[in-house]
């Protein structure tokens, strides 16, 4: 192992108390470490969680340390019955940690991206996201995909087309109902259609009765 990757797992040691150093070579199976410097010392503390003997007798023998509420690494937790998947923790990642795979409506993340900034926590509207500092020693569960939360998508009252979550759907109407620009069922039935059949809906009742729109 060289200078560079001594001195990174040095300092990473200083944040959480005196650090213990070794003397005699350490011998990690991995070869030459690759990568951003975060990806290097990951790389460098999965191989050193593989000889426990020269770490501690019991650290990496636990699923996780809990780290510190100012480190950069550990996990997010999603409640689920409040998650309207709105996507607004996933537009503030900086990471792409959380992110959506496009083709569900579905929250996924993946532990090992997430550098517990705390923006996604902060951006929920719902209080739904809670932070979790820690070193996930489970290599595997940390480099994979989450689904943190999953719902079907809901089918357009009109066309029933897939288009959005029911329980986006359910929050929007609750919020907007009684809203001056929601105040007929017509307008908050609107809410559950696609975009496509949104518009069109709006021009019909318009062209049913013109001195509809002058009421806005
Ligand atoms: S966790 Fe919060 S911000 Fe993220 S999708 Fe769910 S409701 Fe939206
Ligand atoms: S804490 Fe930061 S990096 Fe982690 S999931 Fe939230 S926004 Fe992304």
């Amino acid at each position: 192992m060289n200078k560079s990757i001594v001195d990174i797992l040095y300092l990473e040691s200083l944040r959480e108390s005196k650090p213990t150093l070794f003397t005699d070579n350490l011998i990690a199976p991995i070869g030459e470490l690759e990568g951003s410097k975060r990806e290097r010392l990951f790389q460098a503390l999965d191989a050193l969680a593989e000889q426990p003997s020269r770490v501690s007798p019991t650290l990496t023998q636990l699923p996780s340390t809990q780290l510190p509420n100012s480190a950069p690494y550990g996990s997010v937790s999603c409640e689920s019955k409040d998650c309207t998947l709105c996507m607004g923790c996933v537009a503030v990642c900086p990471t792409r940690a959380l992110h959506h795979d496009g083709d569900s409506p579905s929250l996924n993340f993946i532990e090992q991206d997430c550098i517990q900034c705390g923006m996604c926590e902060k951006a929920c509207p719902e209080n739904a996201l809670t932070l979790n500092p820690r070193f996930n020693w489970d290599k595997e569960a940390r480099q994979s995909v989450q689904t943190l939360h999953q719902e079907k998508a809901a089918e357009c009252i009109r066309c029933h087309k897939p288009f959005a979550p029911q329980s986006m759907i359910t929050m929007l109407q609750d919020k907007l109902r009684g809203h001056s620009q929601f105040s007929n069922e017509q307008a908050i039935n609107r809410i559950a259609m696609c975009e496509d059949c949104r518009v069109i809906d709006v021009f019909e009742s318009m062209a049913e009765d013109p001195t509809e729109q002058l009421k806005y």
